[in-house]
């Protein structure tokens, strides 16, 4: 009888849920219902009712780039769970591969789910307590960025703030360093926003004679120049798996050393985050040296399978190789712009980064109108500027699957056929 009655009540429910259904359906005309009564939203039947069709373009923006048939290959392999054993050999393996790209020993290196912002979340939130002080090199947009997430988490933000296009200095560092006494100093390696490079050489040891954790963000760089987190005295650097990995987006390396484990160990308050805390991560990635593996959420399997793969082509073509092919096509861009007769961004060939290079956008262009007509007319990606560089360059991404000379020459006609046709129609 209980039984009965209280199949009866969820009837009820159900019907009475429906009905609520059908009401909102009626007035708003979004839900249909289907054979059995149940409610389907109109506009399903239109646009799902097909497979996902999306065209094939050259990104040879500043990232997301064009993953290799293997890459994307490896994203069809079947799902496995996130506690399988065979999973756990593909994360030992993307372990590995991470170690050699990032060229350092620490133990605790693994992909944070989610992207470079999340590898940059995680870099602050696990160091970082409500009080301390940190000092942002801004030279671009991501220092910016980061200035306003050390505020978010409760920090101080003391920023270094270079004019556009220039990088800090060691006598900036020193400065900052003395006048501040920060926990951390955060640079960015590849400001992807104008187009520099930061060089790094020497700051890690100023860095570790004041006390002070040395964190880089390397999204739009990691595997394409020469760099070592190790002989670099890195504490904490991160990436994009997007860029030159060639993965696709959705995953962020990050490796901590040793000064940031301990930093980490020795917090008197709790990591703001539960999804980001290395303790956690740390474990389910075994970097803590056979202790059991727990579950602490479930990673986005497939995209790791293409970081896999990733990593295993940069391994098989060797690091100096890809840093060196990276090298080569950048100068292959940068001869090509400059013989059509447009001026690099980066005056310092020194300070240019390889994997995103930044045009000056000749004065009376309507820089939309080139990027737009480079899309529509030959599906080829170039970016314009982002946050200050807005409206001052275009970007040029030559990362990971794109650091080919032939995918090179191709934006290099796109980009004059756009300037030449703007001409023509008197847009420029
Ligand atoms: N840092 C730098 C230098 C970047 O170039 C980017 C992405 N363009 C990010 C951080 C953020 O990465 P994501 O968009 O993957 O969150």
């Amino acid at each position: 009888i209980c039984i009965c009655i209280s199949q009866n009540r969820r009837d009820k429910e159900l019907q009475t849920k429906l009905e609520s259904y059908r009401s909102v359906s009626n007035k708003n005309q979004v839900l249909k219902m289907d054979t059995n009564g149940l409610p389907v939203p109109a506009s399903t039947n239109s646009v799902l009712k097909n497979p996902i069709n999306v065209p094939e373009k050259l990104l040879m923006g500043p990232g997301p780039s064009n993953c290799s048939p293997r890459v994307l290959e490896s994203l069809s392999l079947p799902v496995l769970g996130h506690m399988h054993k065979e999973f756990f050999q593909v994360l030992d393996e993307i372990k590995i591969g991470l170690q050699y790209v990032f060229q350092t020993s620490n133990k605790w290196t693994l992909a944070i789910s989610g992207p470079g912002h999340t590898g940059m979340e995680a870099a602050l939130v696990n160091i970082l307590e409500p009080g301390d002080t940190v000092v942002v090199g801004k030279t671009g947009i991501w220092g910016a960025r980061v200035a306003d997430l050390v505020v978010r988490l409760g920090g101080v933000a003391q920023t270094i703030d270079k004019p556009l296009g220039q990088v800090v200095t060691l006598t900036d560092v020193v400065d900052s360093l003395q006048k501040h006494r920060p926990k951390i100093l955060f640079l960015v390696h590849s400001e992807s926003s104008t187009g520099i490079m930061q060089p790094l050489e020497g700051i890690g040891e100023i860095c570790r004679s004041y006390g002070t954790l040395l964190v880089v963000d390397t999204v739009a760089s990691l595997g394409g120049v020469p760099f070592s987190v190790d002989l670099l005295k890195i504490d904490v650097c991160y990436s994009g798996s997007q860029k030159v990995l060639g993965a696709p987006p959705g995953l962020s390396p990050i490796t901590f050393g040793p000064r940031a484990v301990e930093c980490v160990k020795s917090r008197t308050s709790p990591i703001k985050s539960y999804i980001l805390d290395m303790n956690f991560l740390s474990n389910y990635w075994d970097c803590n040296g056979g202790e059991p593996r727990g579950y602490h959420h479930t990673p986005p399997v497939n995209l790791l399978y293409g970081l896999r793969e990733g990593l295993a082509m940069i391994s098989s073509e060797k690091l100096e190789n890809v840093w060196e092919r990276h090298a080569l096509c950048a100068k292959r861009l940068q001869d090509g712009l400059q013989n059509m007769g447009l001026e690099l961004f980066i005056e310092e060939p020194a300070s240019r980064l390889p994997t995103v290079n930044t045009v000056k956008i000749p004065p009376g262009v309507d820089w939309k109108f080139v990027t737009q007509h480079a899309m529509e007319k030959h599906l080829i990606e170039i970016a314009g500027g982002l946050g200050p560089t807005v409206g001052l360059v275009w970007r040029i991404g030559v990362m990971g699957y794109n650091a080919y000379p032939g995918k090179v020459d191709r934006v290099l006609e796109a980009l004059k056929e756009a300037l030449e046709f703007g001409k023509l129609q008197g847009r420029l």
